[in-house]
Order: structure tokens, then C-alpha cells, then sequence
């Protein structure tokens, strides 16, 4: 007997490349990384990718039409040891709540920011929502638990970089992973990787996500925080960097090639308070929207400092850039995927067509690696006009 599940019709689905993962680190609002995506110099596939992202860049910025909601299936994986460090559904609800006031702009304290920056200030409107069903088409919360002895490591080159990612993760074509974690070495709050396995500090999709201290997660609960290191890590796995790139230590020159290459931020130097200051007076070199040298802007989520509380619209149009280019991550908000994860009424399938002619390319399993027809295990078959179809073989 056969069981069909459903079936998805996805653009494209993951590639899994080489593991030169990056790491950005912060605690208490500190990154202990600062790499950029691209070498210097960039390679040649490096560098064409960014400009396929730039033109989805310029497209998201231009056209109104492509200011939709994109809506992210989530998963937020606990990690604990015999319950220690585990956390409470209540509490992860309220991290998600924390990361889509942000991402919304519904936040209760953008008041507190400098008023010249109000109309820079973005809904960035990407939420991320807790998904309903599992790989396996089954009911989930959206919330798994792994009990294991193993922390991570923030450092690339440690062995122990990947371990609880590789424990346990969902397809990162479906699924934007969270790893919620009792502990990480060398004292850090959480780190992310950037998006894209061609860049020389993205990585492999499996591991693509952000790791983050179960007390930084979420307002309530065992948290001590504010839960806003989820937000800026969210932002560099949605490919921004840092406000003031810290690796250069320099004002940079033109807004839109250097510094975070988002020109509504104004170039600044790492600093660590909120105290108004104006480092560096090159605000309108490139194409800046600033008729004025601005100060820093302290409350930006991509700034170490505690006041923080705005993405800004050009920080919006790169993660949008970011979220509808790459072959992984374009498909993550399409209808189909949110009926696959059980976001979405699954009556919207009956708008899908099959065509009867197309040619199977090849069968994939979970992780995105080439396997053939097996048994009792979901898979996803590729055929040669774009659709995916999710099947279990039934035995
Ligand atoms: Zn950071």
C-alpha cells in the first residue's frame, strides 16, 4: 500500500556544499566574530551570487508588490542535559514573541529611539512562526527536546562547533532551526551563521540557523534577558552584518560597498553604549539617503548596544534580498511549504496541477542527499518542471 502525503511544489531544493561554517558571537550583546560572507579577494561564484542577492536587493526596495508578509516555519530545538537547562513552551512562545514584535516593529519601546531615525525604521515583515507539522507530515509543536551532554562550541575550527546541529535539525528547506541551549563554551550567548554555501563563511544548510543560551531566549521563565540576541542573530542568519563591521575598525567609504553595506545605517565604530555619539562623518558617500552627517544610530538591533529596538528599511530590503534569492531559503514562505508544515490549510493543494509529463530528476531523502526509492521514510522526488513531491512508500 502506498501513503501520499502531500505534495509540495517548491522552486528549487537545498544544495549542501562544503563545511566552512562562520560564526558570530555575542554576548551580552558582544560578538566575538566579525568575518564577512565574502573573502577578500571574493571568488568568482562568491561574487555572483551577491550580485544575484543585489538585484533581489534593489527589486524588494523598488517594487511595493514585493512587500508581502513572509511568514518562516520555525523550529526551536531545546537542548538539556537530564532536564537541565531544558525550558518551558510558555517560554519559547515568548522568545517567538520577542523576535516578531522586533522583525514586526510592534515593539512597546520604539519610542525610546532618536526620533531622526523614525523614518528609517522598519516593519520588516518576516515572522517567524512555530511549526505544526513535522518532516514525517505528523503533529509537532514546533518545539523538540534532546537530552544530551554536549555543548557547542563557537569557535569554527572546534570540533564541538556543530555537535548539537548535528543532533538534531530539521530540512532547512522547510524549516528555519533555532537550537536553544543550556550552555556554550567560551562564554558566549549565542552565535549564527551566515545564509548561502557558496560564500566563504556560509556553511552547510544543515547546520544553518542560530544557536542560542536558553536564558537568552524569551522574557519569562528561566530567562534573564531581554531576548534580543535571538533578534540580531536572526539578522546575520538573514545575511546583515554588523553596524560598524568592527574587523575593519574604520569609518569604511561608500554605504552601499563598505562598512555593513546598508546605507539607512550610518557608519560607525564598535562601541558598547547608548550614550549619542557620531563616529565617523562619511554618512553621505554612495547612494545614502541622508542629506545630513547623522549620529550613530545606538537602538540599531545590529549594534552591541542595550538600547536597541529597529531594524532599519535598507537592513530590511538586504534580509528580504537574502530570504528570496537563495535555492533554500525562497521557498521556506511559499504556500506550499506553509501547507507543508502546517501553517496553511492543505485545501490550497487542490489549486496545485501535476503535469503528467514531466521527468522524475532524482529522490532525495530529509537532508538533501540522493537516495533511491526506499521504504517507511519520507522523501522528496524532484522532477525536471520544478516540483518536489513528498512521498512515504508505505510498506
Ligand atoms: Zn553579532
Amino acid at each position: 500500500m502506498s501513503g501520499f502525503l502531500y505534495i509540495s511544489n517548491m522552486k528549487k531544493i537545498l544544495i549542501f556544499l562544503f563545511l566552512i561554517p562562520q560564526i558570530l558571537l555575542a554576548q551580552n550583546n558582544w560578538c566575538g566574530t566579525v568575518n564577512k560572507m565574502l573573502a577578500n579577494p571574493a571568488t568568482e561564484k562568491e561574487q555572483n551570487l551577491m550580485q544575484k542577492i543585489r538585484t533581489n536587493i534593489t527589486n524588494n526596495s523598488s517594487n511595493k508588490n514585493q512587500d508581502s508578509l513572509l511568514i518562516i516555519p520555525t523550529v526551536v530545538h531545546i537542548i538539556h542535559t537530564n532536564g537541565i537547562g531544558d525550558i518551558s513552551d510558555l517560554q519559547v512562545h515568548d522568545g517567538m514573541r520577542v523576535i516578531n514584535e522586533d522583525f514586526r516593529r510592534t515593539n512597546a519601546d520604539t519610542i525610546n529611539g532618536n526620533p531622526i531615525f523614525y523614518p528609517f525604521a522598519a516593519d520588516c515583515k518576516i515572522e517567524f512562526r512555530l511549526a505544526k507539522l513535522d518532516p514525517n507530515g505528523d503533529s509537532t509543536s514546533g518545539i523538540t527536546r534532546t537530552d544530551t551532554a554536549l555543548y557547542p562550541h563557537p569557535e569554527p575550527t572546534d570540533p564541538a562547533f556543530d555537535n548539537v546541529k548535528y543532533a538534531i535539525n530539521w530540512p532547512p528547506h522547510m524549516y528555519f532551526n533555532i537550537w536553544v541551549v543550556r550552555h556554550i563554551l567560551a562564554g558566549t550567548s549565542g552565535y549564527s551563521q551566515y545564509p548561502g554555501t557558496a560564500f566563504t563563511y556560509g556553511g552547510p544548510w544543515e547546520t544553518y540557523g542560530v544557536v542560542i543560551r536558553s536564558y537568552e531566549w524569551g522574557t519569562i521563565g528561566t530567562s534573564s534577558s531581554d531576548g534580543r540576541v535571538a533578534t540580531h542573530e536572526l539578522g546575520h542568519c538573514l545575511g546583515l552584518y554588523h553596524t560598524f563591521l568592527s574587523y575593519s575598525a574604520t569609518c569604511g567609504a561608500e554605504c552601499d560597498t563598505t562598512g555593513d553595506q546598508v546605507c539607512d545605517t550610518p557608519p560607525t565604530l564598535p562601541t558598547n553604549g547608548c550614550n549619542t555619539a557620531n563616529q565617523c562623518s562619511n554618512d553621505m558617500m554612495g547612494p545614502s539617503p541622508f542629506t545630513q552627517d547623522m549620529t550613530d544610530q545606538l537602538e540599531n538591533y545590529m549594534s552591541y548596544n542595550s538600547c536597541q529596538n529597529m531594524f532599519s528599511l535598507g537592513q530590511k530590503d538586504r534580509m528580504r534580498g537574502f530570504l528570496t534569492t537563495l535555492d533554500t531559503l525562497n521557498g521556506l514562505y511559499l504556500d506550499n511549504n506553509l501547507i507543508a508544515t502546517g501553517l496553511m490549510q492543505p485545501t490550497v493543494i487542490t489549486e496545485l496541477s501535476i503535469n503528467e509529463n514531466r521527468k522524475l530528476l532524482k529522490i532525495v531523502d530529509v537532508l538533501g542527499r540522493e537516495t533511491t526509492n526506499k521504504k517507511n521514510m519520507p522523501l522528496f522526488y524532484l522532477y525536471d518542471d520544478g516540483s518536489i513531491e513528498k512521498k512515504i512508500i508505505v510498506e
